[in-house]
């Protein structure tokens, strides 16, 4: 115990020292002592280290002097703002060392309070250059990865949504200019901006997949359209989903441009349900339509007509004609057709020279009328062929679908009708009585 006594005794403030001045002397850093006009009185012996000035130089002169650029004046805001408020200022200011290096130091001055002596200003410099240096480095790379990420096709970004559900994008990087004319910045303030140029269809489905995603933590994977003043563009939407702090739900994900992607789809899709010779839909196109118009006629409880066609005794024109010839009467007939309908009723070559019509609200009188209308038409056409002039001649054989029918088995009874229709002398409609 005698020992630890000797080394107390030893330490032990001399009793013409105040408190104040023994902790100023051994404070572990830099802290400096300055009068209410910002004229150093003293230095802790770190702070003479700290700025490699001895005590005598810098005591006496004014604090803001050590600032790198004293007519910017931060040292000396800080300070009268310090001694305006009476309470401690915090800033990083650059100052300058004795051997003119320039160093940020991150600076606490705090007003001493106490006795009835004028106010003083503590201040506590702490070097944060290194700590600065690699902030800058940092944010260089930053800015070199944003540079980079700007050049990219498309646009990356994070979403988060609450736990109540309240969306908002926490970053979109500079590619969502060129996607869709919007700033990260506004679409940072309001995601609302980008879903206000979705169609109503792609906004619900849109929403529907992302709960899904949010619920499943399953990845989000969209296709929307964008209606933009130069024309409509496809978006595609991929994120992976992870779950944040507090129940937070973020997407890491991009947006891409897909349009010339969903407009060649769209030409391929139509190629596979095109006739190449007529330009009307194939056997597949019909039934893939089909459905959706008998769809749309179960929800309405409308009927729907449907008529098979079969030219009339086109072998003899081949055979007279030529094949050629036949194929031209081929594209004239489907010409014909088309002129007669609306553009929302439904036209398909079968095969050979065997089409199919569908009307999508079929009235029995009307579907008559269309037809017989069709019929006569087809007849009275002209077709010149190497100097001649030729008539052709179509069957047709009439059924009506009930709205929760079959489409096979409406062709099925369409086909017999057109049958009796060919026996009965052709260039005839035949089906069901119009009166119900
Ligand atoms: P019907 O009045 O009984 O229908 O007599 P039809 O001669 O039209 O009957 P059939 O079905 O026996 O003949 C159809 C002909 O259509 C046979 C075939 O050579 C011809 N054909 C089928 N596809 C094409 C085609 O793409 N181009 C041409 N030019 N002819 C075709
Ligand atoms: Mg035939
Ligand atoms: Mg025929």
């Amino acid at each position: 115990m005698t020992w630890i006594r000797d080394r107390w005794r030893r330490r032990r403030v001399p009793r013409d020292v105040s408190l104040s001045d023994a902790l100023f002397e051994h404070f572990p850093g830099a802290a400096l002592l300055a009068d209410a006009d910002g004229v150093v009185l003293r230095l802790s012996p770190g702070a003479e280290a700290h700025l490699g000035q001895a005590a005598s130089d810098l005591v006496g002169t004014r604090l803001s002097g050590l600032d790198e650029d004293p007519l910017r004046g931060e040292l000396a805001r800080g300070m009268a703002a310090c001694l305006a408020q009476g309470r401690p200022w915090r800033g990083a200011v650059r100052c300058r060392r004795a051997d003119g290096d320039l160093r940020y130091q991150d600076v606490v001055i705090r007003p001493l309070a106490g006795g009835e002596g004028p106010p003083r200003l503590l201040v506590v410099l702490h070097d944060v250059d290194d700590l600065v240096a690699r902030a800058r480095v940092d944010r260089e790379r930053l800015a070199d990865l944003e540079a980079g990420l700007a050049r990219l096709p498309g646009a990356l970004f994070r979403l988060r949504q609450t736990p109540r559900g309240e969306l908002g994008f926490e970053y979109v990087s500079d590619g969502i200019r060129e996607l869709c004319g919007l700033t990260p910045e506004t679409l940072q303030a309001s995601p609302e901006a980008l879903f206000a140029r979705m169609p109503d269809a792609d906004r619900r489905a849109l929403t529907t997949t992302l709960a899904r995603s949010a619920v499943g933590l399953t990845p989000w994977e969209q296709d929307v359209r964008l209606t933009l003043p130069q024309g409509e563009r496809w978006l595609e939407i991929r994120a992976r989903v992870r779950r944040g702090r507090q129940g937070v739900t973020l997407w890491d994900g991009w947006l891409q441009d897909i349009t010339q992607r969903k407009e060649e789809e769209s030409r391929t899709r139509a190629l596979v349900t095109t006739d190449m010779l007529t330009g009307l839909l194939n056997r597949r196109g019909f039934f893939a339509n089909g459905r959706a118009v008998l769809a749309y006629a179960a929800r309405h409880h409308q009927r729907v007509a449907v008529a098979m066609l079969d030219l009339d005794h086109f072998k003899a024109l081949n055979d007279t004609h030529g094949h050629a010839a036949g194929d031209i009467a081929l594209q004239c007939f489907a010409r014909t057709c088309r002129d007669c309908l609306r553009p929302y009723d439904l036209i398909a070559r079968l095969g050979g020279e065997e089409f199919a019509i569908m009307l999508a609200d079929g009235d029995p009188e009307e579907a008559w009328r269309v037809f017989e209308r069709l019929r006569r038409r087809v007849a009275e056409t002209e077709l010149a062929l190497g100097g001649e002039t030729l008539h052709i001649t179509v069957s047709l054989g009439l059924a009506f679908l009930e709205p929760d029918g079959d489409l096979n088995e409406v062709l099925g009874r369409a086909d017999r009708a057109l049958y009796r229709a060919k026996h009965e002398g052709r260039n005839r409609v035949v089906g069901p009585s119009p009166v119900v």
